[in-house]
């Protein structure tokens, strides 16, 4: 059982990595983003509520995210381990991720964080916005306040697993190609 999470800001290539990696090892993608955007899709009340945050760039409230996360990984026992991506975002869904895996005699592997600077990070995701039809996408002060809040609240997760060594940074510009392979380097030492 392997448990990864994919971290990095947003527009830092999370999703598009999580997913080739997944099916390369034949682990279970988990995106709280993506979970968040079919609730919307679907227009459920946790997708209304949760859009009010989103369109904002702020982080949905914990209460939500990880009752919605914890139903996910208890839908989905018999997988040979998960990728996280977009979750944990803070310090306290990081606990309750450890906890939730503990429960099942589980735990993280390691935390790979995709490394991009602010301006890649802008320009990427403005491109995105021309298909993805995120609404948090297409504002660049919205993606600003995401940078904030990334670098306020979930940067800090990053040390929460770098203190007992599980923490390791990947250099996350260049080709998709490029980016997969030192990602595939790092996790082949792991499984
Ligand atoms: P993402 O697709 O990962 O960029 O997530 C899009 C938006 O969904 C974020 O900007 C947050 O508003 C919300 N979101 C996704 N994952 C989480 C999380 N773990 N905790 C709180 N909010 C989240």
């Amino acid at each position: 059982m392997t448990n990864v999470i994919l971290f990095g800001p947003p527009g830092s290539g999370k999703g598009t990595q999580a997913k080739k990696l997944a099916t390369n090892y034949h682990l279970l993608h988990i995106s709280t983003g993506d979970l968040f955007r079919a609730e919307i899709g679907s227009k459920t009340d946790l997708g209304l509520e949760a859009m009010s945050y989103i369109s904002k760039g702020l982080l949905v409230p914990d209460a939500i995210t990880i009752g919605m996360l914890r139903k996910k990984v208890e839908e989905n026992h018999d997988v040979n381990g998960v990728i996280f991506d977009g979750f944990p975002r803070n310090v306290l869904q990081a606990e309750a991720l450890d906890e939730l895996l503990a429960e099942r005699d589980q735990r993280i592997a390691a935390l790979i964080a995709l490394e991009v600077d602010d301006q890649e990070i802008i320009n990427r995701i403005l491109d995105r916005a021309k298909t993805s039809g995120r609404v948090d996408d297409a504002d660049e002060e919205i993606i600003r306040n995401r940078i904030q809040v990334y670098k306020g609240e979930t940067a800090p997760v990053f040390d929460f697993y770098s203190e007992d060594g599980r923490s390791y940074k990947v250099h996350g510009v260049g080709s998709i190609d490029e980016i997969y392979n030192r990602l595939r380097n790092l996790v082949d030492t792991l499984i």
